[in-house]
């Protein structure tokens, strides 16, 4: 039997809380045929409360402007591909592996860098967790395990249970990180099973945010986050500067106000990668230079995100300061 928050991906994932989209005058069956539209109910309240509603909106809205194909632009904008040590394990960084855990998410974001990601055939799913294990074992330097995708948390607790379960016996991992963007897209998935999962495990456990706008902040957003807070999990949020979305310094500064009420801190603000039939979103590096210097000049140093953009084959992230 489904709960809530499974029936609401399901109904989300079927294209029944994309109507409103469909018949928006913007809306392309061009760019949606690229990438398909997929939006949670919980968006779509906070798209008709938001005073703003656009930089909601063209977050998730597919438009005519996806087809256009650009020469410096690509499908794996930050490397996963060649990152990937095995089916599903992208091992980029010292000392912490990413696993794609799931193919899918509530939303679909239309400047995700994986938008073109082939997760049929790249995916750390049930059928190779033991080969994860393995991986993971033959590696003691890892002492953190990510759980990305997609979004990690369209796993039923049950998934996420016995995935946990395999990895206890490995001495050397010591955080869990989660990235997700259910939080805020579909905040019934912080549920009691959920906490009661995240209580019974060993590590330390880290959950970040996707969230781009203060407006995404809904009634329900926030008293999810409050129900993580309460079991103690380090809450993150990371960012990506989107054109028309985002690229102002005091909707981002205010972005790190309202994070902070909520007991979030600001962790990256994403250059956006240039993943093919998403260009429009691009915020040119000096313009981003410049909404930057004036966010350091208005915030704290604990509210300022580190500005940054993931280059394919680095060892890390560029900062870009
Ligand atoms: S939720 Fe994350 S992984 Fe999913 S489409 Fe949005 S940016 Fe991409």
């Amino acid at each position: 039997m489904h709960n809530i928050w499974q029936q609401q991906l399901k109904q989300a994932l079927s294209g029944r809380t994309s109507e409103k989209l469909r018949q928006h005058p913007d809306f392309s069956h061009a760019g949606d045929g690229l990438f398909k539209t997929v939006i949670t109910d919980e968006v779509n309240t906070a798209i008709k409360e938001s005073s703003q509603p656009h930089v909601l909106l063209n977050q998730f809205l597919p438009i005519n402007r996806e087809t256009n194909i650009h020469p410096d632009f690509n499908q794996d904008p930050v490397g996963d591909h060649n990152a990937l040590a095995q089916q599903g394990i992208i091992h980029k960084y010292h000392g912490r592996v990413l696993l794609v855990a799931s193919g899918s998410c509530a939303v679909n974001c239309r400047y995700c860098f994986r938008r073109h990601f082939p997760y049929q055939k790249q995916l750390a799913s049930r059928r190779n967790w033991q080969a994860v294990v393995s991986y993971l074992h033959n590696h003691p330097e890892v002492h953190e395990v990510i759980l990305s995708g997609g979004d990690p948390l369209t796993l039923t607790t049950q998934s996420l249970t016995e995935l946990t379960d395999r990895l206890i016996d490995l001495p050397h991992i010591k955080t869990l990180r989660i990235h997700s963007r259910m939080v805020t897209v579909l905040p019934d998935r912080i549920d009691g099973e959920f906490l009661n999962w995240l209580d019974a495990l060993p590590w330390r456990k880290v959950l970040v945010t996707h969230i781009n706008h203060a407006d995404e902040l809904t009634h329900k957003a926030m008293g999810s986050l409050h129900r993580l807070k309460q079991h103690s999990i380090t809450l993150l949020n990371q960012s990506v500067l989107l054109k028309n979305v985002n690229d102002d310094a005091d909707t981002l500064i205010n972005l790190s106000h309202k994070l902070f009420d909520e007991g979030v801190l600001p962790y990256y603000l994403h250059l956006f990668d240039r993943v093919q039939n998403a260009a429009h979103f691009e915020v040119s590096l000096s313009r981003a230079q410049r909404i930057y210097a004036r966010m350091r000049s208005q915030l704290p140093g604990y509210l300022l995100p580190k500005l940054v953009k993931e280059e394919a084959g680095e060892h890390s992230k560029t900062p870009l300061i």
